[in-house]
């Protein structure tokens, strides 16, 4: 299979504005959805491009350069279409898939308020009723939804969970929008309640009665794949600013790219993209391989990205100075948003913790 092309006149210089406005057009959207463009990864036999984690990666990396609120939509959008790949029956995979590769978008509830990083405290419930569940909770930050015509929601199932996709124009549902988020900013993210919302139980992937760890694993997983790979784009987008200022303005009569302070910052960048971009290489090929390594790959790959795209964002702007310092800049806009990527899909602590267990594991 081919590596997917981004249309990248579709976005134009659109993501300094939509940070400003926090809002992204919805067409715009869609549009990348029917092209397949949101879940790569999805099989052509499902309306997906097929394509390998690697070139996924790569096409995250493409759009996260260019802006991560697009690239935040297309990690949930990602989660639910890889959760209902691994989850649904025949029937879901067709139908859903269909839908998310049709133009349709996803969103992904984990957090609650009682369940930041301990999604085990998760108190929303699925319940069966007769041919109907009825789900009842709270889910907080949900990136994407404010956009989203499907809300994949993951609850207490009895004993065990489950993930049910859920309209999001289902009675019952309620989707309050984040107030001036600090980065990411159009990414949609919301505040979602679910009162006691009825659906066909055709709706729960699966039928349910899944353990909770697989399913946050399956989806996390993914997830932290994609934000790896978004912060390798931010990377790349602060090198390219940084060094693009440092050859061209001069100060003290010569370029600030030979003043050997300014150069450190520009070795610094430089060592963080080609990392990154090894570190997430390394995950995606262990992800295509069915590797049992996977997980923690993913785990390394989103902990080493996230860290080295806030430190890199901050030499950036430490380079381009008062020349990047405005709201909507490509490296202003790395700023604040990487400093989201070491709290989500894992925090930076929840991060260290999981590769202590696994060193820890190496030597039992
Ligand atoms: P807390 O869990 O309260 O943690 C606070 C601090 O304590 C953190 O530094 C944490 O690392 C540390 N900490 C907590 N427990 C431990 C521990 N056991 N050991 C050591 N340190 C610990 N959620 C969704 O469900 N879907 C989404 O699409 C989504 N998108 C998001 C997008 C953004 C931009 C943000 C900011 C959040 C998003 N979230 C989403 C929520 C996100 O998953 C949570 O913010 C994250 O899991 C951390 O939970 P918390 O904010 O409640 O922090």
């Amino acid at each position: 299979m081919a590596e997917p092309v981004f249309p990248d006149e579709l976005v134009g210089d659109g993501p300094a504005t939509w940070d400003v406005t926090g809002e992204l057009p919805p067409d715009l959207l869609r549009k990348l959805g029917s092209m397949g463009l949101l879940c790569a990864e999805v099989p052509a036999r499902f309306g997906g491009l097929g394509v390998s984690s690697v070139d996924n990666g790569e096409l995250t990396a493409h759009v996260g350069r260019l802006c991560s609120s697009l690239r935040s939509i297309m990690t949930s959008h990602g989660i639910a279409a890889t959760a209902v790949r691994r989850f649904g029956d025949r029937e879901q995979r067709r139908h859903y898939l269909g839908e998310l590769t049709g133009g349709k978008l996803a969103a992904v509830g984990f957090s609650e308020p009682g369940a930041g990083s301990d999604l085990a405290a998760m108190t929303t419930r699925i319940e069966a009723q007769g041919e109907e569940v009825v789900v009842t909770g709270e889910k907080r930050w949900v990136t994407a939804s404010r956009y989203a015509d499907y809300l994949l929601v993951l609850g207490r199932h009895g004993d065990d969970a489950a993930a049910v996709m859920v309209p999001a124009d289902a009675p019952g549902v309620t989707i309050e929008p984040v107030p001036q988020p600090m980065g990411c900013r159009a990414a949609g993210h919301a505040r979602l309640v679910f009162d006691g919302v009825r659906l066909p139980v055709s709706t729960v992937l699966g039928g349910g009665r899944q353990s909770l760890s697989l399913l946050f694993t399956t989806a996390l997983s993914y997830g932290r794949m994609s934000v790896a790979w978004g912060c390798a784009g931010i990377v790349r987008a602060c090198l390219d600013a940084a060094a693009t200022q440092a050859a061209t303005r001069e100060q003290s009569g010569k370029p600030l790219g030979e003043h050997q302070l300014v150069a450190g910052h520009l070795a610094d960048l430089y060592v963080a993209e080609q990392t990154v971009t090894q570190v997430c290489r390394h995950a995606s090929e262990q992800w295509d391989a069915g590797s049992p390594d996977q997980a923690v790959a993913a785990v390394l790959a989103k902990h080493v990205a996230a860290t080295q795209a806030a430190q890199a964002a901050a030499k950036a702007m430490q380079v381009l100075a008062s020349w990047g310092a405005n709201d909507g800049h490509v490296v202003a806009r790395a700023y604040r948003d990487t400093k989201l990527m070491e709290i989500i899909e894992g925090s930076n602590e929840i991060s260290r913790l999981v590769l202590a267990r696994h060193a820890l594991d190496r030597v039992a």
